[in-house]
């Protein structure tokens, strides 16, 4: 790497960029460090709420498939079976709702 010039003329890649990758890179691994430090359970010397606390915390957003899931409680969920989703109306969810509906319109067509 005698000269980068040439070489990274085609590539958007600068000295700089580099040495903030490089950094970045530092920095994520101390911070995996210090994570799994602070995560290490001392159990004893803690007392239940705080441990309970760090136990539940997590660093950035909460996935939000699982979060919406469960955040849809029991009462509150689509009354078709081995449907979890949150009911829309009737007691059914939306999917389920429409599928009644057009059962519905179907039948009283035919009939
Ligand atoms: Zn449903």
């Amino acid at each position: 790497m005698a000269r980068p010039r040439k070489e990274l003329s085609t590539v958007p890649l600068t000295p700089a960029m580099v040495n903030w990758a490089e950094a970045l890179g530092d920095a994520i691994g101390r911070g995996m460090l210090r994570a799994l430090n602070d995560g290490m359970p001392r159990l004893g010397s803690t007392s239940p709420s705080s441990t309970a606390l760090t136990a539940g915390r997590r660093r950035g957003r909460p996935p939000k498939v699982m979060a919406g899931a469960s955040l849809v409680s029991l009462d509150r969920r689509c009354t078709m079976e081995g449907c979890s989703r949150e009911q829309r109306s009737k007691g059914l969810c939306s999917a389920h709702y429409q599928a009644e509906r057009r059962r519905q319109i179907s039948g009283s067509k035919s009939a």
